[in-house]
């Protein structure tokens, strides 16, 4: 079955606002024919295709009016092909930077758990920062089969699931370059809160569509993707954490540090230009020098109140 077969309508996925009244941000341009094994696999080449995307009157979240049914979803990612060993190493260091002002106010380090894991390099990260216990989610085979032989045990195959994970057990969840992807996030984002015990935290980053490289590129942007189900801004974020009883204590943009080639693979220009820069800057191994650029990502930081259990559904 291809994952295109059938699709479902949506309301808004953060704040559950009908469709119906929402502004178009863009009208939808899907060629099944360039679906490839790299459509649904992390930092691939843009193919510019989207599903038709409005966004939200009430929390400005922009999503797709129809998108494949979850399981169609899991069945793309856990078939994804995998591609991104350098960047994702790239990508983990990043994040703990961006993190560390953060972490510095968790007084406990004991259990941390990152949704969308991919080949576990960050579960690394968290080891060094102190956590005793890490484990990832990852539902794509080629990336778990891809993860270094000390990172693999702590790689758990599969799309997350609640249940599988003890409520009010984390210290710190991560769920990076994920949200995007997923048929519910607000569904997710509630999980984790129940998941995090009290004064416990969960991290996102996220693409931010209103930052002013993604409005300048437009279609052309690597955000406008098949694969993102729908788009956030600070706002949208910040409704997020509020409907699902996580206080918002850090929302920041963060610049991604990649070699060189890395950009000129996301970047705009047209295929053949782009492929003769490419062979330019692998001849020259210029494509190996390294560049931070904010390209619109923001990192957003939640903490679970102390008494969120006295007040707060299934808390
Ligand atoms: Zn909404």
């Amino acid at each position: 079955m291809h994952v295109l077969d059938r699709l479902e309508a949506r309301a808004c996925p953060v704040c559950g606002r009908s469709a119906d009244d929402a502004r178009s941000f863009l009208e939808d341009s899907i060629d099944p024919a360039e679906l490839t094994g790299f459509s649904y696999a992390s930092r691939k080449t843009p193919e510019y295709m989207s599903f038709r995307l409005v966004t939200c009157v009430s929390c400005r979240t922009v999503f797709a009016v129809t998108a494949p049914p979850a399981e169609a979803l899991t069945q793309a990612y856990r078939e994804a092909a995998y591609d991104s060993s350098e960047e994702a190493r790239l990508a983990a260091d990043t994040y703990v930077a961006a993190l560390a002002a953060p972490l510095a106010s968790l007084t406990m380090r004991q259990r941390a758990l990152e949704i969308g894991a991919g080949t576990g390099v960050f579960l690394s990260r968290l080891t060094g920062a102190g956590f005793a216990d890490v484990v990832g989610v990852e539902p794509s085979r080629a990336a778990i089969e891809a993860a270094e032989p000390l990172i693999r045990p702590m790689l758990r195959e599969g799309v997350f699931v609640e249940g599988d994970f003890e409520p009010g057990s984390f210290d710190l969840i991560c769920c990076f370059q994920t949200m995007e992807h997923v048929s519910a996030p607000r569904a997710l984002a509630e999980s984790c809160r129940r998941l995090l015990r009290p004064g416990g935290l969960l991290s996102l980053v996220t693409h931010d569509y209103r930052a002013p490289i993604n409005r300048l590129l437009g279609r052309r942007s690597p955000i406008i993707d098949v694969a993102h189900l729908q788009l956030y801004c600070r706002s949208s974020l910040t409704e997020l954490l509020r409907l699902v009883g996580l206080e918002l204590i850090d929302i920041r943009s963060i610049k991604n540090t990649y070699p060189l080639d890395y950009w000129v693979r996301l970047s705009p220009l047209p295929r053949p230009l782009k492929a003769r820069l490419q062979a330019a800057l692998s001849v020259t191994g210029a494509g190996a020098w390294k560049l931070g650029v904010g390209v619109g990502n923001l990192m957003t930081v939640g903490r679970k109140p102390a008494d969120v259990g006295l007040r707060a559904p299934g808390g």
